[in-house]
């Protein structure tokens, strides 16, 4: 036992052996020697050890050179991919939410590579103001005063309550207590940001009484939220805009609004159900907005304020703008996105956002069609491809409830188990190079291809689908 233990030992290459075979050379001239120094050493130490186990096979050095490469490969992937969003969710948070448009990822790639004016006043030659760059877009958009940018919404909220209601109340409608996901709660940011939640009303219905007599000398702000995610239906009741506004204005209290996704455009004018708009907020006499820069925007993750001059000078004077901040790289995406917002004719079509949101059903049925015989080749024996009607979403809390028509295609195992097999039908097809995100319902995978863009690409590595 030992002997054959010896014997199998020594035929083990040493490390330098392995480094200097012509593919590892390759390899240190591509990662750099320390990372391939380490993975073979890794490497021979498993080797070893398989030894010391009867069952332990020798693999030659070619096969530990190809090993090797394998390793690296894996270890080197950026952990962050591209994707392939067929969930039908087009704003979805977790595959990073809205897609900028190309003039935004051009500007964003000049900012990055060169010095730009980021706070620097070009005309006198003195400091300037970051959120400059983009207030006046903002400022025409919403119909405000002035506009603020920090790091998302979350951030935006969280900084007005903390600069304007820090130690003091603020009242909010039972009904709008929302936790948005990923641990967003209304309730708990009001809480860090330092001031008193004051819950007036019942779930389904709240009325202008209930926030009058809420008011007392420890009031500082009424604040509407927009139900973003959910919809009650029934009896219920809440309190208009300009009627929280003029109940604000009679107790001088800043009328506070967060509208989650906060689109700039009226979407009715694309044919898209009605989503309320920082400007109209403005309109019903909001003091202040808050809304998202990457969800129905179709921007860089940001959260902008706007309103009244006085309490935006206030906010960007709080200590914590700083630590909110957004970079250059966010200002120039926004920047370039906002000017896109000028021409609404165009906007359809550049901005990816509303691009997707626009797909005639007709369009997407074309497409599924286009690609199912592909599809159904690489499934060859082990599934069946058929298109469906189905919805897909807005997504990050836009229009809970409506849904937009458009065309997928159902992908059902063949054979028993089928509840194991579609599971392994999902994974197979998040291993694909491009990974494809879609959902299981009923026992079949289902792509929405309403967000698919670069049908060639989908189409080229469906050759590459490893079914078991
Ligand atoms: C999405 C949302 C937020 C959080 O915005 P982020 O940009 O994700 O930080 C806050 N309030 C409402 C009403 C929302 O819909």
């Amino acid at each position: 036992m030992l002997k054959t233990d010896t014997v199998a030992r020594r035929a083990i290459p040493s490390v330098d052996r392995v480094l200097n075979r012509a593919a590892v050379v390759e390899l240190i001239a591509r990662y750099g020697r320390p990372l391939v120094v380490e993975t073979v050493r890794a490497l021979l130490e498993e080797e070893r050890a398989l030894h010391y186990t009867s069952t332990g096979v020798a693999h030659d050095e070619p096969a530990l050179a190809a090993e090797c490469a394998e390793r690296l490969r894996r270890a080197t992937a950026s952990s962050l991919k591209t994707v392939f969003n067929l969930t039908g969710t087009v704003l979805h948070t977790n595959l990073g939410r809205a897609l900028i448009a190309e003039s935004a990822a051009q500007a964003a790639l000049q900012a990055m590579t060169h010095a730009v004016n980021l706070e620097y006043d070009l005309d006198g030659g003195a400091r300037g103001e970051r959120d400059h760059h983009v207030a006046a877009w903002l400022k025409r958009l919403t119909g405000s005063e002035a506009a603020i940018v920090v790091n998302n919404n979350a951030a935006a909220v969280y900084l007005v309550l903390n600069t304007l209601a820090q130690r003091k109340e603020v009242i909010v409608s039972r009904g709008e207590l929302i936790e948005i996901g990923g641990a967003f709660r209304i309730p708990d940011i009001m809480a860090r940001s330092g001031c008193r939640l004051r819950e007036v009303g019942t779930t389904n219905r709240t009325h202008a009484s209930d926030f009058r007599d809420a008011i007392n000398a420890r009031t500082s702000a009424i604040m509407k939220v927009h139900a973003s995610n959910y919809s009650i239906e029934g009896f219920v009741a809440a309190v208009p805009e300009p009627e929280l506004a003029a109940l604000a204005r009679e107790h001088a209290l800043p009328f506070i609004v967060d509208l989650g996704s906060g689109t700039l455009v009226d979407l009715e004018r694309y044919g898209l159900p009605h989503e309320p708009t920082p400007r109209d907020a403005i309109a019903a006499g909001a003091d202040l907005v808050t809304f998202s820069g990457d969800k129905l925007l179709g921007g860089p993750q940001c959260g902008l304020i706007v309103g009244r001059a006085d309490l935006i000078a206030k906010i960007r004077k709080n200590p914590m703008k700083r630590a909110l901040r957004v970079d250059k790289l966010t200002l120039a995406v926004l920047d370039a996105t906002l000017r896109l917002y000028a021409d609404p004719d165009r906007l359809a079509q550049e901005l990816p956002t509303l691009r997707l949101l626009t797909r005639p059903r007709a369009d997407i049925e074309a497409q599924a069609q286009r690609v199912l015989p592909a599809l159904s080749a690489a499934l060859a024996a082990h599934a069946d491809a058929e298109t469906i009607a189905c919805a897909s979403q807005i997504g990050s809390g836009a229009l809970p409830v409506d849904a937009l028509p458009s065309c997928g295609i159902a992908i059902r195992p063949r054979g028993k188990r089928r509840g194991a097999l579609v599971d392994a039908l999902a994974t197979a097809f998040r291993t694909l190079p491009v990974p494809v995100i879609g959902r299981i319902k009923d026992g079949a995978f289902i792509i929405d291809l309403r967000c698919l863009e670069d049908e060639s690409r989908f189409v080229a590595q469906l050759a590459e689908l490893r079914l078991a």
